[in-house]
């Protein structure tokens, strides 16, 4: 590929940290041919997360769900280069990143160089420093933990039917609790009840009986970001579905068989489980706190800091960040503003050139007329780089027994759809989303699967 422009610009390097929801929209929309572009991550595949609940029950395959990152990037107009690392610093002065390759044959650090860099680096989940989360908790983040819960409910199963009925260890066992009435938990506790309804109850027909999956959430209610009448029709769901919903719960600590919680600031009695999913929100990365000790712009310790333009306040030359690494104000950390924050940059990373462009042949011009014309030019460019504006589009959630709840905004007015018509429209809208046609079809044969012959009830 050459590295300069016919008219002699050279290009300039574009790092991209992450192959999430933020990078990958930025990646599809880039004329990568303009750049020198690099995607640094730890990851080589894109995860469609919106559907990650629905893969430890078997609902989906896991590998319906990921998209190869060669494989997008292949599909681009430029070559893009991919490296299997990740990134543990950032020098925003010297514009280089430090990162170590996570092949297991070539475990190397070494440095990046970039002119433009975008940190789309996502967020992990956040345990408060609640004692006891790590060790015995699990989460719903990536796919290795989706692989983790399907693995540790079929052990637990197995195991509480080693016990005779009745054996408080069985009971113990058959307890799963998921911590966080956010969508993550709700969607979760509701493929699980699902799983236990509709597919182990035709197996293992008694012990589904004893199964119970409990929800628990710190505030008063769950699904706090929807419209008041779908949060009371989730609500009312869950009781008749049979999913123990204790909200005004908080857990305090975590043991390996059971947990504490305090109850309208009360203590409660111990709540022992057999498998606990710990679904309570995000917080920053190593990398990110590591940016945000470097730069002192970077004040909030919940994420970082950006402009109107994207640009990472203290580096705003240079680097840009998007999706859940940053410190949103105003709306929730989703999928759906990554995605529109990517775009956003596709198109004034395409800008940024023109200008360049511009500013090079005015540079190379001695021509007076010429250099006013192009300085005009320039001027009106950059006038027109716009700011991000998010466009909120609504909120779907799955809510179990084939019902979902949709939130929609259209311009000033908004939507609520509930019941098997918004199942309907929550599937077809995942489909419209997912960012190939080998993901819809996988994905579509997974639903037509489950609903002719269940789920598979294997490791
Ligand atoms: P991510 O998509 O998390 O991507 C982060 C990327 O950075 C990954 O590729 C990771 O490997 C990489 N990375 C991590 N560390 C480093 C490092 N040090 N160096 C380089 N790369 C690194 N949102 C919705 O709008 N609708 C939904 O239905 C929805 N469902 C969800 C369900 C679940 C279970 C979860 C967990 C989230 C869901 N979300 C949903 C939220 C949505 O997934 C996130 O908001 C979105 O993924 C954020 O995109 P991102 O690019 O910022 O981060
Ligand atoms: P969240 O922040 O949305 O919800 C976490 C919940 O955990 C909160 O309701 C909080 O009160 C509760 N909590 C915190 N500490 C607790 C404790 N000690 N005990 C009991 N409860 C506690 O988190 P999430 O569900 O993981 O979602 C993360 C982000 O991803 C959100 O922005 C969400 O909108 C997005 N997301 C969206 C969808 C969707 O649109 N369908 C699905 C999943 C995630």
């Amino acid at each position: 590929q050459s590295t300069a422009f016919a008219n002699g610009l050279k290009k300039k390097e574009l790092v991209i940290l992450g192959t999430g929801w933020g990078a990958i929209s930025l990646l599809k929309k880039l004329d990568t041919s303009l750049y020198n572009v690099t995607v640094v991550s730890p990851r080589s595949f894109f995860l469609f997360t919106p559907l990650l609940p629905s893969t430890p029950v078997g609902t989906i395959e896991m590998k319906s769900i990921v998209e190869p990152v060669r494989s997008i990037a292949r599909r681009t107009p430029g070559e893009v280069h991919y490296i299997e690392a990740e990134a543990l610093d950032i020098d925003p002065k010297a514009k280089t990143v430090l990162v170590q390759s996570v092949s297991e044959s070539e475990f190397f650090v070494s440095n990046v160089n970039y002119d433009y860099l975008v940190v789309s680096v996502g967020a992990k989940t956040t345990t408060f420093n609640i004692p006891g989360v790590y060790g015995n908790a699990l989460f719903l983040k990536e796919i290795e933990d989706a692989q983790n819960i399907r693995m540790k409910l079929m052990k637990t199963i197995e195991q509480a039917s080693s016990f005779p009925r009745n054996d408080p260890e069985r009971k113990r066992l058959l307890t799963f609790v998921v911590v966080g009435g956010g969508p993550t938990g709700v969607e979760f506790a509701a493929e699980l009840q699902d799983y236990v309804d509709q597919d182990l109850s035709k197996w293992m027909p008694d012990l589904s009986k004893e199964m119970s999956v409990i929800l628990i959430e710190a505030l008063p209610n769950i699904l706090n970001m929807f419209d008041k009448t779908l949060i009371k029709y989730a609500e009312d769901l869950f009781a008749r579905d049979r999913i123990d919903l204790q909200v005004n719960t908080a857990v305090k600590s975590v043991e390996p068989t059971y947990i504490h919680t305090l109850q309208s600031g009360q203590k409660a009695s111990d709540i022992p489980y057999g498998m606990l999913v710990w679904a309570t929100g995000n917080e920053p990365i190593e990398l990110s706190k590591v940016l945000m000790g470097k730069v002192p712009e970077q004040t909030n310790k919940r994420g970082l800091l950006i402009n109107d333009k994207l640009e990472l306040l203290g580096a705003e030359e240079s680097v840009f960040a998007i999706g859940d690494c940053t410190a949103h104000t105003g709306f929730f950390p989703t999928a759906q503003v990554a995605h529109q924050e990517g775009e956003y940059l596709a198109r004034t990373l395409d800008k940024k050139l023109e200008i360049e462009q511009l500013e090079w042949d005015m540079l190379n011009t001695s021509d007076e007329t010429k250099v006013s014309r192009l300085q005009s030019e320039i001027d009106l460019k950059k006038s027109k780089l716009d700011k991000f504006n998010y466009k909120h589009m609504g909120a779907l959630a799955y809510i179990g027994s084939e019902t979902a709840i949709a939130d929609l905004h259209m311009g000033d007015s908004s939507y609520q759809l509930k019941g098997m018509f918004a199942f309907l429209f929550w599937k077809s809208a995942y489909l419209a989303m997912c960012l190939s046609i080998r993901n819809r079809i996988l994905i579509a044969m997974d639903w037509t699967k489950v609903y002719f012959l269940g789920r598979d009830s294997s490791v």
